[in-house]
Parts: structure tokens; C-alpha cells; sequence
């Protein structure tokens, strides 16, 4: 397995300091058949549940992805790049999420015993911080905003090992697992609707599905105050991002744009945006059916209603994912 330059065709090993190439294209990840990544480390993953449910008229399948050792289907990302720095022998790696990728990361990196430094901006919540120092992460917090902190990183990165979440295609590896999953769990569905922000679920998704050899249409969800992906695939000007009780899809330049459009329109898909007002009331719902997701989970709910009303989805296998547990705030 090595990494090659999706723009110029570069290659590079898996274990070096590169991120991307010296062009400035991203990495893909280039895998013989045959060639696996490890699974040594372990935190107990099992396949998540499918339920069956209607959300007002609506007949979806709900797959319950934050039913996951660190609590959000990040973990599937995690497993996989972690697993693979275990077999490199990396021992130390430093990441830059405050959130569901960075708690995951932290997680199945305490559990392989790599030494974790997680940049965050200071002043995030104490309650994000939490589940990283438990992991026995080393919560590095920078003075300033969060360019300063993107600038911390990259300077980092020189010397260690970075586990992006966003650059490295080992992660996207991992989170393709959902695919392939769910084709075990009732089958592929026509649809699925995903909450977008980096692209880390609905990338995976692709990538899963694809080898699979049936794509459903994906159907991906930004919130209407952080829009950037769902206004390039209409051809909108983009509007400057607002606060958004999504914040775990409030990304406002995604690394991996082009990649998130390709997807979606090679699946006959679309993109769409919800409001706060949406998103909360599918969290509430989802509470009122026993069912505790973070605000950035309840979109995907939240999109399927926009995306289908009525009856309009009626006859059609609708899937669901919720990405992040409610426990964690
Ligand atoms: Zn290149």
C-alpha cells in the first residue's frame, strides 16, 4: 500500500511526513488486491443497528452509527488509520479536532499505546476536552483563532506524524466499513442522506458502495449557515459562515470539495441545506422515539424530511445514518 497524488500521480510511502504532495494535490490511497490493513487494535467494534422507523410519513432505516467505542462512527475511520500507524510503528502523531474525529483518534490511539497530542483553539469546552484527557491525549490548547491553530499543526506535522482526519486516505478507509456493513443489514438502499462537512462519512460512503458495484443516491446535507459544498454544487455564491448548532459539519473550506461533488453527482444525488430550527426539531424527535444524537447527527434526520415530504418517499429504501451520540455535551 503506498499514497499517490490524485493530481499529479506521485508516489509516497505511508509512513512518511508528507500529507500531500509537493503539487499540493490530496492523497488517495493505492491498495493491491489482497493488501489489508491490520486489526490489532481493538476497542470491541461491532456492526451497528438498523431500525426500521417513520419519521412523520416518512419509512426510513435508521443505522445507529454513534453505537461506537468513542461514541460517533468516526471510529471506523480510526480503527483503520490507527491500526495501520500500529503495523508502520509509529509511536507518536498529532491531530487537530476538538470533536467526535479527534475523541476517536485519541481513543484508539490510547488503546495502541501511540502517544496523542491534540492541537484544539483555546477557550473550546471544557466538555470536549474531557473525553480527549480520559484518552490521556496531550491537549495541546492555542492562544488565538482557529487559523492559529491550523498554523500550529502544520508546524507540528515537520516533525510527527499527522493523523488527519482529512488528509489521510487511510482514514476514508475506515469509514467505508458503513457501506459495507448495511449490504449485510437488509441490503444497499436506493438512498441515503448524509451530513457533510469534511466529507468523512459520505467519501467513505462512496467509497464503500463503489466497490460493492452499486451506488446508492446520496443525498448530502449541509446547514443552511455553513453551506460551502451545497452552494458549488448548484452554482450559488457562497455566503460567509455563520455559527450553526451543527458544528461538527460547520467546515467552510473542505479539503476534499471536489472529491464530495464528484461523489454525489456520480450517484445521481443531490445536495441540500436545513436551518437550526430543522435540526433541532429532528433532534427532539429523535429524543421523543428514545434516540439521543448530538445536533450535527439530527441533520441527516432533518434533510430526509426536507429532501422527501409527505409521501414522497414512499417505496423507497431510505437509510439514515445518525453519526454522533448525545452523551458527550
Ligand atoms: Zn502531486
Amino acid at each position: 500500500m503506498r499514497f499517490s497524488c490524485s493530481t499529479c500521480g506521485e508516489t509516497y510511502p505511508l509512513d512518511g511526513l508528507d500529507f500531500h504532495c509537493r503539487c499540493g494535490g490530496l492523497f488517495r490511497l493505492d491498495r493491491q488486491a489482497g493488501e489489508a490493513v491490520g486489526a490489532s487494535v481493538s476497542l470491541g467494534e461491532v456492526p451497528t443497528p438498523v431500525l426500521e422507523r417513520t419519521l412523520n410519513h416518512l419509512p426510513v432505516r435508521l443505522k445507529l452509527d454513534f453505537m461506537r467505542p468513542t461514541g460517533s462512527f468516526k471510529d471506523r475511520g480510526a480503527f483503520v488509520l490507527v491500526n495501520a500507524l500500529k503495523d508502520l510503528g509509529i509511536d507518536h502523531v498529532v491531530e487537530d479536532s476538538s470533536g467526535n474525529a479527534g475523541a476517536a483518534i485519541a481513543g484508539y490511539c490510547a488503546a495502541a499505546g501511540i502517544r496523542c497530542d491534540i492541537y484544539i483553539p483555546q477557550g473550546t469546552s471544557p466538555g470536549k476536552i474531557k473525553q480527549l484527557a480520559a484518552y490521556q491525549a496531550h491537549v495541546v490548547q492555542v492562544p488565538g483563532s482557529r487559523d492559529d491553530t491550523a498554523q500550529a499543526i502544520l508546524e507540528a506535522a515537520r516533525t510527527t506524524y499527522y493523523a488527519s482526519h482529512v488528509y489521510n486516505p487511510l482514514f476514508f478507509e475506515g469509514t467505508k466499513s458503513m457501506a459495507h456493513e448495511l449490504a449485510g443489514q437488509g441490503g444497499i438502499p436506493d438512498c441515503i442522506v448524509i451530513p457533510a462537512g469534511n466529507g468523512t462519512m459520505l467519501l467513505g460512503a462512496y467509497i464503500g458502495f463503489s466497490e460493492l458495484g452499486r451506488l446508492p443516491r446520496i443525498i448530502a446535507v449541509q446547514s443552511s449557515r455553513c453551506a460551502p459544498v451545497h452552494a458549488r454544487f448548484h452554482g450559488l455564491e457562497a455566503q460567509a459562515p455563520a455559527p450553526t448548532v451543527a458544528e461538527g459539519i460547520a467546515i467552510g473550506r473542505p479539503m476534499r470539495m471536489a472529491e464530495m461533488l464528484a461523489a454525489v453527482r456520480d450517484s445521481g444525488g443531490d445536495c441540500i441545506t436545513v436551518t437550526d430550527e430543522a435540526v433541532l426539531a429532528a433532534q427532539r424527535m429523535l429524543g421523543a422515539m428514545g434516540i439521543y444524537v448530538e445536533a450535527t447527527a439530527a441533520v441527516a434526520v432533518a434533510g430526509a424530511l426536507e429532501y422527501f415530504p409527505g409521501a414522497s418517499g414512499a417505496g423507497l429504501d431510505i437509510v439514515v445514518p445518525l453519526t454522533g451520540s448525545g452523551l458527550k455535551k
